[in-house]
């Protein structure tokens, strides 16, 4: 097997009878005609037959499912219009009303507020932990799902991936984690014991902030296969031309994200010296709580970091004054964003949550692009108060 940085270069191209394209054609059609109806209706139902609706299958999309899943390590993919159609999808086909989750409590805000809107409208029980221990305490007789996000946004913890998921294996649940942050290239939860690894490629594997999409991948064929026809119905699908410009920007996902990984290290320095800054977190700083784990479980530290300026009125200031770093959702694009999570990304958390997984009102996350990095720090830095 090759090595991962340079099958994100290969990416999967459709068979073709003759010479292989060098990339993957956008098949930009809702469907496909058929000569023969018995391939038509073995397309509708099986996961592996021929393309007929894109909703249910493409080939571009596919194309997508199969890179991903081969980076990750799992066998089959499924590629949605965003991540949060990923997540939902996953959770939507694997719980049913009474059942209950152990969710890890330092989650993306969507996640959590798709988590409260299980537990009220669908009777679908949460328990939020925070590690190993709590997630065995939290083990109930009708527990059905593990869900984790191996650094979790905003305060980039790192998760304990092989801690949790070995509590969900002995218990039997099926282990989901959030891998957006990580990308396969810093980790490939499979190998730490995932049934699911869910991404928003919106971010990272797209990378050029041009693009929603979401994929989830199977480290089994049978679940997918099990899942697939409620996937299909749910609706999430991936549309052809977002899953090609995402395959575009896989190709280049292993030199940005080292640039990344390289850039918030010199960035997180610089930070954790200036006066202003109450406290940084960034796993690739000996001080965070999660940086001996993160030597064991990542390859990288990866390109997101916090900081906190002690007041929201300061966290307002500083991202008003910023100039080469723009303010904004999103994160994992080739440019530097920054925005503060109390007041947009992590809104549906009550000020008491918000307190329970450390977002302070002065935090600040940024993502760090791949400009040069002295003129990020130059940028970050003047808008720091003095
Ligand atoms: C952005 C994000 C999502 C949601 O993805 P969308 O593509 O915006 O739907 C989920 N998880 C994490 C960790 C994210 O950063």
């Amino acid at each position: 097997m090759t090595h991962l940085n340079t099958r994100c270069v290969h990416v999967k191209t459709p068979e073709v009878p003759a010479g292989r394209p060098l990339t993957a054609p956008l098949y930009q059609t809702s469907g496909f005609a058929f000569t023969d109806p018995a391939v038509f209706a073995d397309g509708m139902a099986n996961p592996d037959g021929a393309p007929v609706y894109s909703r249910m299958g493409n080939p571009t999309v596919r194309a997508l499912e199969d890179t991903v899943a081969e980076l990750e390590g799992g066998q089959a993919g499924f590629a949605t219009g965003s991540g949060m159609g990923a997540i939902n999808s996953v959770l939507l086909t694997l719980l049913s009303s009474g059942d209950h989750v152990i969710a890890q409590r330092s989650l993306y805000g969507g996640a959590f507020a798709s988590f409260e809107n299980l537990a009220h409208r669908w009777g679908i029980e949460v328990s939020y932990v925070s590690g190993p221990a709590e997630a065995r305490q939290a083990l109930r007789p009708n527990t059905k799902l593990l869900y984790a996000e191996t650094i979790s946004n905003p305060m980039v913890e790192v998760a304990d991936l092989p801690g949790m998921f070995a509590v969900g294996r002995e218990a039997g649940l099926i282990n989901v984690v959030d891998n957006t942050f990580a990308t396969p290239l810093l980790c490939r939860p499979i190998e730490q014991g995932a049934d699911v690894v869910v991404h928003s490629t919106t971010k990272y594997l797209g990378g050029h902030s041009d693009v929603l999409g979401g994929v989830a991948v199977f480290a089994d064929a049978d679940l997918h296969r099990e899942l697939w026809p409620e996937l299909v119905e749910i609706g999430a699908s991936a549309d052809p031309f977002a899953a090609w410009l995402t395959l575009r920007g896989v190709q280049t996902l292993a030199l940005r994200m080292r640039q990344h990984c390289e850039s918030a290290q010199f960035i997180a320095e610089r930070l954790a010296e200036h006066p202003a800054v109450r406290a940084v977190h960034y796993p690739g700083l000996p001080s965070h709580p999660g940086h001996e784990l993160a030597r064991k479980l990542l390859t990288g530290n990866g390109g997101v970091l916090t900081f906190d300026l002690g007041s929201r009125a300061a966290g307002l200031a500083f991202v008003q004054a910023i100039r080469l770093a723009s303010l904004g959702p999103s994160l994992g694009g080739v440019e530097t964003l920054a925005l503060h999570p109390a007041s947009t990304s992590h809104r549906q958390l009550t000020d008491e949550q918000l307190r329970a997984v450390g977002i302070g009102e002065g935090v600040i996350r940024v993502s760090i692009g791949i400009e040069d990095p002295d003129d990020i720090w130059a940028d970050l830095d003047q808008a720091l108060p003095a």
